[in-house]
């Protein structure tokens, strides 16, 4: 992460200059997955340790759901059903017997040497499959190969007759989220706080599992705390809401850097202005006092805050309040114009707060 180094934006821009359209694929980059001739829908997301995952307070088992969870999501944003999940996994070439099953969040005993990496690999893949299960879809095949660090890449297929773009949000439009905004985030720097707190590595050898323990049993026991964590370690591909709200829908796309972020994306992509309504961004009480016990702004944060993997879309109906069990909020609406604004006390200001972008510098260092 250098001074020079480009937005994901610009690095996207580069690589849509450097390619070509040859009529093979209806829809091409900018996205949130690729639309094929026929129906199919198919998106790619890679994760890295230290940068969209951290195995100090995640079980490998959560990295698989997680990550699984995360690239489904883009799939549901195209408004399709996800089918077919490809992963390439990368395990690290030094000590890759040391990559050992996390105790969080049920303790175990460490395997044994050699079965090390046999067990990591059940258990990210248990992770990935749980979510699979849910989703009605699987995993059909992949790569494995060794490198420096854990990573793995998934690739999402699925399919849809009409899949609903960035592009689609139509002037008139009311803007709606599902759930709830900045959980994620919040979940994620509280755990985080924990971690620091304990003045304890979690990984290593010894010591390990006690930690693990008494971060399971924050995660469980605090009633603020544990929606936010758990919407930090297993977000929810919102797959029921897609498929009730689908025939309505216009313009869509998923929660996954920073409201400011994607709410300018399907600006941009449209055509169009968005005005927020701050008082109507709907966060958990969690959220709020996190926020206040940090002196942080609650709107800023929650405009900055990524990962909650929640549906952006706008409709021209008036939708109820809550679909399939899960809040749809009102938000904003879609104008005629351009640019992203926030009605605030009475004033549409222009959103300054920018949510997470890999290759930028930011204070929100979230990822996938
Ligand atoms: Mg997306």
């Amino acid at each position: 992460m250098t001074q020079h180094m480009l937005s994901e934006d610009e690095l996207i821009r580069v690589i849509q200059r450097t390619v070509k359209s040859r009529g093979r694929v209806r829809l091409g980059i900018g996205d949130d997955a690729a639309v094929l001739k026929d129906g199919t829908v198919i998106t790619t997301d890679a994760y890295a340790e230290g940068v969209h995952f951290d195995l100090s307070y995640m079980s490998l088992r959560q990295v698989g759901e997680r990550c699984a969870c995360a690239a489904i999501s883009d799939v549901v944003a195209m408004a399709a059903e996800p089918e077919a999940v490809l992963v390439a996994l990368a395990l690290p070439r030094v000590g890759s017997e040391q990559l050992a099953v996390s105790s969080f969040p049920s303790p175990q005993p460490s395997p044994a040497r050699g079965e090390g990496v046999a067990d990591a690999v059940r258990e990210l893949y248990k992770g990935i499959e749980s979510v699979c299960t849910e989703m009605k879809c699987e995993v059909a095949g992949g790569d494995i190969i060794v490198a420096d660090q854990l990573m793995l890449a998934l690739t999402v297929t699925g399919k849809t007759k009409t899949p609903k773009l960035r592009s689609g949000a139509r002037p008139g439009d009311h803007l709606y989220v599902t759930g709830y905004l900045g959980s994620a985030e919040a979940g994620r720097l509280l755990l985080v706080e924990q971690v620091k707190s304990q003045k304890v590595k979690v990984k290593g050898q010894n010591g390990e599992w006690r930690m693990a323990e008494k971060i399971l049993r924050f995660a469980q026991n605090d009633r603020i705390a544990r929606p936010l964590v758990r919407r930090h370690l297993r977000p929810v591909p919102r797959l029921a809401v897609m498929r009730k709200v689908k025939s309505c829908i216009h313009g869509l796309i998923d929660t996954s850097d920073g409201l400011s972020t994607d709410a300018r994306h399907l600006c941009e992509m449209s055509g169009v202005r968005i005005v927020l309504d701050a008082e109507a961004l709907p966060v958990l009480p969690g959220v709020s006092r996190f926020c206040s016990a940090r002196g942080l702004d609650l709107i800023d944060f929650v405009l900055g805050a990524g990962e909650d993997y929640e549906l952006l879309f706008t409709s021209r109906r008036l939708l109820s309040a809550t679909i399939r069990d899960v809040k749809v909020t009102r938000i904003g609406s879609v104008e005629k114009g351009s640019g992203l604004r926030i009605r605030r006390e009475g004033s549409a200001l222009p959103v300054t707060v920018t949510g997470y972008d890999h290759f930028g510098v930011d204070e929100h260092q979230t990822g996938c």
